[in-house]
């Protein structure tokens, strides 16, 4: 089994105090010696506070959005350039708060992608369903749908930018709710989600396939159920993730699954 990537989101958290403080317990709590991939994602104007603070760890720095263009007439967004140059080696894309609160669309959130992994960057592209498709039972229509402008695209000629991303399931009415999925319907969209990798990037191998990780109220007591699952290959944390122990706490989880 390989090793499972945690990544905390901040959101619009933190303040210069306050990531100082969490950066020193993540970063003296002995992550670097478990089998556990560890990210966080400050707000874009910490990012350069973070890379400070984060020198000489494990812990992997990441942004929470990036614009598709190279540079130009934007204001108010970042290439993912700006985002390598800083020492990120992740970024989220299509979080479900960016495709609702900026209109993001699907072939939008695979261009940023797209323009990520050709910066060098890990995109991790966040899909997942309303509560009314939840209800509707269309949850698996609406990820393979935001997934489908992912297909076919290169990062360079030969290499697909699904062997250079990572997957996170986020059900939007589990994101921030204090209710995660049950494992079980996680499953069920997690396997939808890696026949879909498989059909569409067939000549990938298996170990080539990115990771596909679940996020909605992950905590310590829900995130080894969670790893557990087969096709689970980690977690994105919101909440939880600004509590350095329930952070650490989720990480060590992971560490313990392999
Ligand atoms: C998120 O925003 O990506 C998230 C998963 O948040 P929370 O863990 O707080 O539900």
């Amino acid at each position: 089994m390989s090793r499972k990537l945690i990544i905390g989101n901040w959101k619009m958290n933190g303040s210069l105090a306050a990531n100082e403080a969490l950066a020193r317990a993540l970063t003296t709590a002995g992550l670097e010696e478990k089998p556990v991939d560890c990210a966080v994602c400050p707000p874009s104007v910490y990012l350069a506070q973070m890379a400070g603070l984060l020198q000489g760890s494990s812990l992997l720095l990441g942004a929470q959005t990036v614009h598709a263009r190279e540079s130009g007439a934007f204001t108010g967004d970042v290439s993912a350039a700006m985002l390598a140059e800083l020492g990120c080696k992740l970024v989220l894309v299509g979080h479900s708060e960016r495709r609702a609160g900026h209109g993001e669309s699907s072939e939008q959130v695979a261009a940023q992608a797209l323009a990520a992994a050709r910066a060098g960057l890990t995109p991790v592209v966040c899909v997942g369903e309303s509560a009314d498709d939840h209800d509707a039972g269309l949850m698996q229509d609406v990820v393979i749908a935001q997934l489908a402008p992912l297909a076919g695209l290169e990062v360079e000629a030969g290499v697909l930018l699904l062997e250079k991303l990572v997957l996170a399931y986020e059900p939007i009415w589990a994101i921030g709710s204090g209710e995660a999925a049950t494992p079980q319907y996680v499953s069920v969209v997690l396997e939808c989600i890696h026949e879909w990798l498989a059909e569409a990037a067939p000549a990938l191998a298996e170990e080539a396939l990115p990771r596909v990780l679940y996020g909605g109220s992950v905590r310590p007591d829900n995130a080894s159920e969670m790893l557990s699952l087969h096709a689970c290959g980690g977690l994105l944390v919101g909440g939880a993730s600004l509590v350095a122990e329930e952070f650490i706490a989720i990480c060590s989880a992971a560490a313990a699954q392999v």
